[in-house]
């Protein structure tokens, strides 16, 4: 399947005028497109509700439009926390899924009514003393062990995960919160990551669909919520099929049915905490190549680097490229297309190819809504870019500027060395 930039040459070339590249660029009508497939394929169930992963990409526009969509969000820390609260999400609209958790973000995520999902049974006594009491409604995260396969496949290994309770702590967990007065209970499970098959979902509902039917008899406790959290992925390479969330929906409830409802649990409300599925393909972080270079091997250098875009040089993960205006050129040249870190891992592509570059095209790299941006940091004291939102009348808005050098001297607080920049 041929991937096709949200963004056309011309439109880019307009907002390069106004903001300088690189930058990210997100695609309101995708989002909202799909987050409405996504409601549409859980329909079926009554308390549905999807958590945004704000960590994917914290952006308050960005959140915004997903509260309009019926979202709340899932964080799992404070300033996530901070920002949902400011976008207007609220109580059970928060879900609160951390680990390592300090203790004043637990009493943040209380004060705001959040939902807390406890990662591991010592975290009861930390939430009780930041909070006062055990919260009538909590949720906890399971971690089954082993590894976790589809068809023979071995997708993930979640018993070599730092994440949730093993099947004697939640049961162990769910009889001291009940004894503490915990009366409406959870149970989250993060398997695998960016999955890329209409199946994982349904076989996770399945793992904890039955342990929920387990808990209930031999705890006796209200079960109100079954999180199925992240994990379902999206095709990053070409060759790829895409999910399809209308049968991942229908696969899930298949199980429900066959579970849930005859353990007399019809009413159990089914959460997601996607994030990726959400963001990724409608964000693109937009570049110019600025230098060709001929060595062993070819090399384009672009004006983004890995500050910008992390997963390719920490993951080694594959992000489509589209030379704009070129999209129908023969792929003739090889290239590593390459930033400016002094890091050699500093490469948006490797042996990539692509349509002979030239010096100020644009390139398209695909794929970046969803933990791009996000994971930016400011190695090489590089700077990272602004995020412009394309909306769906086909303006433009900057829903977050570029940093400048003084953002990035600014926790040199009143240092005299650097007053100058400050
Ligand atoms: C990262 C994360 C998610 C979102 O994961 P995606 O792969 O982006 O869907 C959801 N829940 C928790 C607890 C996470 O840590």
């Amino acid at each position: 399947m041929q991937k096709k930039p949200f963004v056309t040459k011309q439109q880019l070339e307009e907002m390069a005028k106004t903001y300088p590249t690189p930058f990210h660029l997100y695609d309101e009508k995708g989002i909202r497109e799909n987050a409405r497939k996504l409601k549409e394929a859980f329909a079926w169930n009554k308390g549905y509700k999807e958590y945004f992963a704000v960590k994917a990409t914290p952006n308050p526009y960005i959140l915004q439009i997903l509260r309009e969509c019926g979202c709340g969000t899932d964080c799992s820390s404070a300033t996530e926390l901070m920002m949902s609260d400011a976008v207007g999400f609220s109580g059970r609209e928060i879900m609160f899924s951390s680990n390592d958790t300090p203790t004043e973000e637990f009493a943040m995520a209380g004060k705001l009514g959040a939902i807390i999902n406890l990662d591991d049974i010592t975290h009861i006594e930390y939430v009780e003393k930041a909070l006062g009491a055990i919260p009538e409604t909590i949720s906890c995260r399971y971690n089954p062990g082993g590894v976790f396969k589809i068809s023979n496949n071995i997708m993930d290994n979640p018993g070599d995960a730092k994440y949730g309770m093993t099947t004697e702590q939640i049961t162990e967990a769910f009889k001291i919160l009940k004894a503490k007065g915990a009366r409406e209970f959870g149970i989250h499970a993060f398997l695998v990551s960016n999955t890329v098959t209409n199946e994982y979902y349904p076989m996770l509902a399945k793992v904890l669909f039955e342990l929920a039917v387990r808990l209930k008899e031999e705890t006796g406790v209200h079960i109100g919520f079954i999180n199925l959290s992240g994990g379902v992925g999206i095709p990053y390479r070409p060759d790829q099929e895409s999910n399809d969330i209308a049968v991942i929906g229908e696969g899930v409830r298949r199980v429900y049915e066959e579970v849930l409802v005859p353990a007399g649990m019809g009413d159990v409300a089914i959460y997601t905490e996607l994030g990726r599925f959400m963001l990724a393909p409608y964000g693109c972080l937009v570049t110019r190549a600025i230098h060709e270079k001929h060595i062993y091997k070819e090399y384009i250098g672009v004006d983004a680097c890995a500050v910008n875009l992390m997963r390719p040089a920490m993951y080694g993960a594959y992000h489509h490229i589209t030379v704009m205006g070129k999209e129908d050129w023969p792929l003739d040249h090889r290239y590593d297309v390459v930033g400016s870190l002094c890091e050699n891992n500093d490469k948006f592509a490797i042996d990539r190819m692509l349509p002979k570059i030239q010096k100020g095209d644009f390139l398209v790299i695909h794929d970046t809504g969803a933990h791009g941006f996000a994971m930016g940091y400011n190695y090489n004291g590089k700077l990272k870019s602004a995020e412009l939102l394309l909306k769906e009348d086909g303006s433009v808005q900057q829903i977050r500027r570029a940093e400048t050098a003084r953002d990035y001297f600014a926790t040199l607080d009143g240092c005299p060395m650097m007053k100058k920049f400050l």
